[in-house]
């Protein structure tokens, strides 16, 4: 599986597979939530209400995605904190989700289901 832009179909991940153990998602604040090469969909033991039904990957997975051009929305420490909106777009500059790689969090990427599909 793959995650693609609803808007002009670029691939924007890896090939990735639903992860089925979520004893492996790692909380630790300033590392991966994700192992590589995996996806969840979001749900609301892990994830803030705004993340619910979004695909959650690890940034390594992906590709042809630049950040956000609007400044506001790349807030965060010393990473990203992804609070001000999504702050990924794809290489067409549509909207896509939201990296959250700040100190105080574990990091991941959430895409969002109504900008990209998984095919
Ligand atoms: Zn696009």
């Amino acid at each position: 599986m793959k995650l693609v832009c609803k808007l002009c179909n670029l691939d924007v991940s890896k090939q990735v597979i639903e992860l089925q153990d979520l004893k492996l998602l790692n909380k630790t604040d300033g590392q991966d939530l994700m192992p590589e090469s995996f996806y969840i969909v979001a749900n609301d033991e892990y994830f803030a209400p705004r993340d619910k039904g979004c695909f959650i990957i690890n940034s390594k997975d992906v590709i042809n995605s630049n950040f956000h051009s609007d400044q506001g929305r790349l807030n965060g420490c010393c990473g990203y904190d992804g609070c001000d909106g999504m702050n990924r777009v794809c290489l067409n500059n549509h909207e896509i989700g939201t990296e959250c790689s700040d100190c105080w969090m574990s990091h991941f990427v959430a895409f969002n289901p109504e900008s990209v599909r998984l095919v």
